[in-house]
């Protein structure tokens, strides 16, 4: 039964890399469905953050397929590349609570796990020198969450991710920085997205405990895997969806979230989505990192 959660916030943030696939899809709908059945709000935030690494068009690709799918976000999506501003902001509050360092080690110089090793800490670089930024992280700091599908984790911080990098040698801010300010911006409150980004988590919940942020729950579903056991993904050529069979799409995604089958006779996607949404149950996903596609998915 549809719950009402007091100011319920959960969002779909794409990386415009390529077009939907069948696995982005998944975790779009996810969050839409959960956010619906709680009456909470969805938005959309594009993380068009890292150039060289986008597709001319997929953005725009995107927003279509998904209002094409029936998925339709309730404030004006937040483009990252427009918000700037906020991370520089950001990353001065940290600087001001001298979280933060200059690390001017190329690759070779790099520790395990890819920490500076103590060379760069209080030290002054030039002002012509490449300069990675990164945020202290004590050595044996852990972070522990609860994960809404996968349990409780535990994250050996300290090493797993040594002072790690919130703005790059290359002058772009780092996924995981960004990601802290928009979601507290924009009052995130549930965060469900795919397990590939289960370790990135603990890196944000210790930016948003040092900046005395609320942390949003978070639900890290199974990703879709293809018959080699890669993610769907653009570099492993998942196919782009097909928006004629957006109804078809997504009984395919609710399949694979197991979630109930609507009524053959349900055949827009908005019908699809109230019925799914009405009868959404988190708990039956199952509570593992991947699942393969059946061969029909991927073909
Ligand atoms: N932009 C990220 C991606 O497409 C997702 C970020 C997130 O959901 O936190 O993988």
């Amino acid at each position: 039964m549809p719950r009402h959660t007091a100011q319920y916030r959960g969002r779909f943030a794409p990386s415009p890399t390529g077009k939907l696939h069948l696995g982005s899809l998944i975790a779009a709908l996810a969050s839409y469905l959960d956010a619906r059945f709680h009456r909470g709000k969805w938005l959309v935030r594009m993380e068009d953050l890292d150039p060289p690494r986008e597709e001319p068009g997929a953005a725009h690709a995107i927003l279509n397929s998904l209002q094409q799918h029936g998925l339709n976000w309730d404030e004006p999506v937040l483009w990252q590349s427009q918000n700037h501003a906020s991370y520089c902001a950001l990353l001065d509050t940290l600087e001001q609570q001298g979280h933060l360092f200059n690390c001017a080690c190329t690759r070779a110089l790099l520790g395990p796990n890819g920490a500076c090793q103590g060379r760069c800490q209080g030290r002054t670089h030039p002002a012509e020198t490449a300069v990675a930024t990164r945020v202290t992280v004590p050595h044996g700091h852990n972070v522990e969450f609860n994960d809404q599908l996968q349990g409780v984790q535990h994250s050996q911080l300290g090493e797993d991710f040594p002072d790690f990098v919130v703005k790059r040698k290359d002058g772009l801010f780092a996924y995981q920085l960004a990601v802290v300010a928009d979601d507290a911006a924009q009052g995130i409150t549930h965060v469900v997205r795919g397990c590939d980004l289960l370790d990135s988590t603990a890196r944000q919940i210790y930016l948003q405990q040092l900046l005395g942020y609320r942390i949003p729950h978070y639900c890290h579903l199974p990703v879709i895997t293809n018959a080699q056991g890669q993610k769907f993904s653009k570099q492993n050529h998942a196919p782009a969806l097909d928006q004629g069979q957006a109804a078809q799409n997504l009984r395919q995604a609710l399949r694979f979230l197991h979630q109930p089958e609507p009524p053959t006779e349900l055949d827009s996607v908005a019908q699809i989505l109230d019925c799914a949404a009405a009868c959404w149950n988190l708990h039956s996903i199952p509570a593992t990192a991947a699942i393969a596609a059946s061969t029909d998915a991927y073909s």
